[in-house]
């Protein structure tokens, strides 16, 4: 089959054998699968092994089924969860299930789906509805990411909630911020194209950080909020985050950086503010998310700004290391 394979300093589209499904495994055929920014900085930062394929945003329909696989069948169309969990150990029963040993993550600890196909064991894949475009299903791993989070916060109806950042994760926790009835949601980021979008998505006010600080912006407002999710990994945001909570607030950390953060120690004791990350998310999150798209509850094919084949997927890989206004690229490995 043909893939996307890491190689030093990048990725190339080459000839690698077919996956084989192992024992109560699926073969999927990749048929959409989104470029995050993980993959981004994996490649970016030398990170990715080579050899190694990359992509844990995907759907498809099951080529083949291996032995000891029951209910599924070839042709059924499925959203694959990549994190692997074997509900047991330590991680699994401490609610970090993406940090099981015992089970590698799709994408990221095994062959993912920047590629023809891909071998999925059965409890990772969800059922996705007839007539719903296959393609919808390459957005429930993000949009999972943003429910954790949003629960993470403690966020709910008549809150008012700040997103910093409003890249791929910032604009699906505004969806899943309006799934959990805030309807006070309060924006901020730097590119023009991706503000639009989050106010498309669901945010009231939308900052342009260029022209307005947050702080200034709040400031003015006479505004505190209930929580804030930080998605920028900007420096001084969190801390910026923190200051404009009101007690009891909660600041959640979801952009993956190497940034560090000082943190107003005096107003988060002071305040009783909790201060918390998170990357991934449960089982049961990602099951929510597939349900919330199949049923068509959030806009995210509004958050696609361009389909690729693999051939083109090297180079996309290499425009999102400055993304501008580009929002959520998705690779087809079909077309
Ligand atoms: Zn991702
Ligand atoms: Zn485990």
């Amino acid at each position: 089959m043909r893939a996307v394979v890491c190689v030093p300093g990048g990725t190339e589209v080459t000839d690698v054998p077919d996956p084989v499904p192992g024992v109560g495994e699926v073969v999927v055929a990749v048929e959409a699968c989104g470029l995050c920014g993980s993959d981004v900085h994996a490649v970016a930062a030398g990170f990715a092994r080579p050899g190694q394929i990359l992509g844990h945003e995907f759907s498809g329909r099951i080529a083949e089924t291996g032995r000891g696989v029951t209910g599924w069948q070839a042709g059924q169309a499925v959203a694959v969860n990549p994190l692997g969990s074997c509900g047991t150990c330590r991680a699994c029963g401490g609610g970090v299930p993406f940090r099981c040993d015992a089970m590698p993550n799709l994408g990221i600890s095994a062959p993912g789906a920047f590629a023809q196909f891909a071998a999925v064991p059965q409890a990772q894949l969800v059922a996705l509805p007839d007539g719903l475009p296959v393609e919808v299903g390459a957005h429930a791993e993000p949009l999972a990411v943003a429910l954790q989070a949003v629960s993470q916060a403690g966020a709910g109806p008549g809150d008012a909630v700040l997103v910093y950042g409003v890249g791929p994760i910032g604009l699906s926790v505004i969806m899943a911020l309006r799934l959990a009835g805030v309807d006070a949601i309060v924006a901020a980021g730097r590119s023009a194209g991706r503000r639009a979008a989050a106010a498309r998505v669901g945010a009231g006010v939308v900052i342009d950080t260029r022209q307005v600080g947050v702080t200034e912006y709040a400031t003015q407002a006479g505004l505190r909020f209930t929580a804030a999710i930080e998605c920028s990994g900007a420096p001084g945001s969190v801390a910026e985050a923190l200051g404009l909570l009101e007690p009891g607030g909660s600041c959640v950390e979801v952009a993956l950086t190497s940034e560090d953060a000082a943190v107003p120690l005096l107003r988060m004791v002071g305040d009783g503010l909790r201060l918390s990350g998170t990357c991934a998310f449960s089982n049961p999150a990602y099951e929510a998310a597939v349900g919330h798209l199949a049923a068509g509850r959030v806009p995210a094919a509004d958050l696609i700004s361009e389909r690729v084949s693999l051939a083109d997927t090297p180079a996309a890989l290499v425009r999102l290391r400055a993304p501008g206004d580009l929002v959520k690229i998705l690779t087809r490995p079909g077309q």
